[in-house]
């Protein structure tokens, strides 16, 4: 066949170049790009089911490549640091000098003042809060912005309290029983696994400037990245939380080792990475034990001269059981191995 003759119509020869030009052009372009980010594609059903699985991690919240991860990392730089140094000015012998003192130094709502002096001072009689430090954390952190709107009123409430996500801001008894045995000094770093509401983070920021903390559910990590931004220009001292969207469970490399570690979601081992990220002779806090209870353990790592690391533990409330929300990965699996099913009782038919 002559494709010049006049008998085939031309725009049937335009037609047919111009389809196998697409195709080449799809044929090269699709697998290149594809190439660029590290796949082999070997066919189209491939290249719709690595669509597809992008698409899920974008709805799951979690960066599929550096990029997007990076744009979910805040490391504020230290502005207007209130911390330690503060804390040490502040008159904690009677409510009254505090009073007057915090109504001298800080903007918080009058009306929680005194709330916070009360709860504060039964955290200290149950012994679960014993430094003058850590007591100085508490009466500077104002629970009130870190507990959601729709809790109004239980702000010092003896109790949990849901933060939504499925994610809770922990019991202040728990709280102050784990910041205590953290025993954090000022020079020290800090990584806290499960940010949640910020308030745990914020307690941290009154002890150390270097404070890390992570979370996993991306709508709540921004929702208290935006508190925290939102609180910084009246509580400077918040401008020292790093924080990261992220699996916890491989900690923060880029910053560790870190002389402390706190977990606030439950697990039924201790993470290795984030014991290779604690300093010899570092402290690591966590709700230790299966999913239906966990007990808060302090594990100290000790590194021998030939390098042998051991570890001592110590359960903090003695054998008391707690309740934490679950240490998940990215696709919100817990990391604990499920509890065994009880076997079922054959009942038998005696009708
Ligand atoms: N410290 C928080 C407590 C939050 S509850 C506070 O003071 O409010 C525990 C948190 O751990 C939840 O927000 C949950 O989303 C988070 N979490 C669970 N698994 C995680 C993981 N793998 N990495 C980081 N955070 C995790």
């Amino acid at each position: 066949m002559n494709l010049f003759n006049k008998t085939v119509p031309l725009t049937v020869i335009i037609g047919i170049f111009s389809g196998i030009f697409i195709a080449a052009l799809i044929g090269v372009t699709i697998p290149l790009a594809m190439g660029f980010q590290g796949e082999k594609v070997i066919s189209y059903d491939e290249i719709a089911a690595h669509t597809m699985a992008q698409e899920a991690l974008r709805l799951a919240g979690s960066g599929s490549t550096e990029e997007e991860a990076f744009r979910y990392i805040t490391l504020p730089g230290v502005q207007k640091y209130d911390g330690p140094r503060l804390a040490q000015t502040m008159p904690i012998e009677t409510k009254e000098a505090w009073l007057s003192w915090m109504s001298r130094h800080r903007s918080d709502d009058p009306a929680f003042l005194e709330q916070r002096w009360n709860w504060a001072q039964n955290l200290i009689i149950s012994s679960e809060l014993k430094r003058p430090e850590d007591v100085r954390a508490f009466l500077l952190a104002p629970r009130e912005h870190f507990v959601r709107a729709r809790n109004r009123g239980l702000e010092y409430a003896d109790t949990w309290l849901p933060i939504g996500y499925g994610a809770t801001i922990t019991d202040p008894d728990v709280v102050s029983m784990m910041t205590t045995t953290l025993d954090l000094q000022p020079e020290e770093s800090v990584l806290e696994i499960g940010t949640g509401s910020g308030y745990q983070a914020a307690i941290l920021s009154y002890l150390t400037k270097n404070v890390y903390t992570i979370e996993i559910i991306k709508p709540l990590y921004i929702e208290t990245d935006a508190l925290l931004r939102d609180l910084e220009r009246n509580f400077p001292s918040y401008s020292v939380i790093n924080r990261k969207l992220g699996d916890g469970y491989y900690g923060w490399e880029e910053f560790a080792p870190f002389n402390k570690i706190i977990v606030t979601c439950a697990i039924d081992h201790i993470p290795p990475p984030l014991l290779r990220q604690l300093k010899p002779g570092g402290i690591m806090v966590l709700p230790l034990g299966p999913p239906n209870r966990q007990y808060v353990m302090e594990v100290i790592k000790h590194e021998a001269e030939d390098g042998t690391i051991t570890l001592s533990r110590r359960d903090v409330y003695n054998g008391l059981g707690v309740r934490f929300i679950p240490f998940r990965d990215e696709k919100g699996a817990s990391y604990s191995t499920p509890l065994p099913q009880p076997i079922q009782q054959q009942s038998r038919n005696t009708e």
